[in-house]
């Protein structure tokens, strides 16, 4: 069997990990196509002063727990006798976390107030949003559903930061992620039951995980664009006929043979 996984963000390189790990697939037999010159997707850290920074966040959720279940398998640079989860788990046990101040206003006090500020009848159309069902939701926007002193309340400031939320944004994306984290809500302003990184995600997750599937063989194929995949007809299942990338500028076609694909240019894909 050969996999293409389009990404390689952490999605793919732990869909990679697993297909070794669980399915007993040859690395050499997973190609990975990413966009991007560097791999890990979202968790890149990276900038300069002239483009700004992408800082990836810290943030780990108890609940990850096929991440977890990963991680314990996936050895930490520093010790390779310590996991990565392992790691993580021993820094949050030593350090806690109990943020004293997440919010101050402009004269620099602490603004944490009963409820996060949030009124019962905010309250009510919270609980409303979570019980509707998603598919009578389709098209609509968080704005809808709340009154604009909702959007100035210490709840939606701790929510948008965390969430990356915006009024305008879809309420079903919203709905999603409150009926996820709701088990949050209790410690929005002082995040204690977060786990945090020892470093920033990239460092902490990212090259562990590479690390791990370099000497696997896995190709990676970098600053590689996935512009199309074709379907073929199959009644029943979906499959997948061919792959359209460009890399370098330049563009390639990967067709499918028994079990994968052979790119038109070997060298790109080792197909
Ligand atoms: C500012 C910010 C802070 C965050 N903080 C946290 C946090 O603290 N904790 C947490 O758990 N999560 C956090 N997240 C979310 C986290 O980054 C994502 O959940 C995670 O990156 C998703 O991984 P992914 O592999 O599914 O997707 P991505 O990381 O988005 O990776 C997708 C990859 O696919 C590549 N790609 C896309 N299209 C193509 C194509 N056509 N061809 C080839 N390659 C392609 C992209 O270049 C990218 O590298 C944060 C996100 C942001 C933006």
């Amino acid at each position: 069997m050969k996999a293409h996984l389009i990404g390689g963000g952490f999605g793919g390189l732990a869909a990679a990990a697993l297909l070794i790990r669980n399915a007993g697939v040859a690395g050499q037999d997973i190609t990975i196509y990413e966009a991007d010159e560097r791999l890990g997707g979202g968790f890149f850290l990276d900038g300069s002063p002239q483009s700004g920074y992408n800082l990836p966040g810290s943030i780990f959720d108890r609940e990850f727990r096929c991440a977890f279940d990963l991680l314990a398998t996936i050895p930490t640079e520093a010790n390779p006798k310590i996991s990565v989860k392992e790691q993580l788990f021993t820094f949050n046990r030593e350090h806690p976390f109990d943020d004293q101040t997440h919010i101050v206003d402009r004269d620099l006090r602490t603004v944490h107030g009963p409820r996060y500020g949030l009124s019962w009848s905010d309250g009510f159309a919270l609980a409303r949003l979570s019980l509707t069902p998603e598919a009578w939701l389709d098209g609509r926007r968080i704005e809808e559903f709340f009154s604009p002193k909702f959007f100035e309340t210490e709840f939606w400031l701790l929510w948008s930061t965390l969430m990356g939320s915006l009024p305008q944004h879809s309420v079903v994306e919203f709905r999603r992620y409150m009926n996820r984290f709701v088990y949050l809500f209790p410690d929005l302003s002082t995040m204690a039951h977060v786990l945090r990184s020892p470093f920033n995600q990239h460092e902490a997750f990212v090259k562990p995980l590479v690390a791990w599937l370099e000497p696997r063989r896995v190709n990676f194929l970098t600053g590689t664009f996935v512009k199309d995949i074709g379907f073929e007809s199959s009644p029943g299942r979906i499959t997948v006929n061919r792959l359209d990338y460009e890399r370098g500028g330049a563009a390639a076609l990967g067709h499918r043979r028994a079990g994968g694909y052979r790119a038109v240019d070997d060298r790109v894909a080792g197909g």
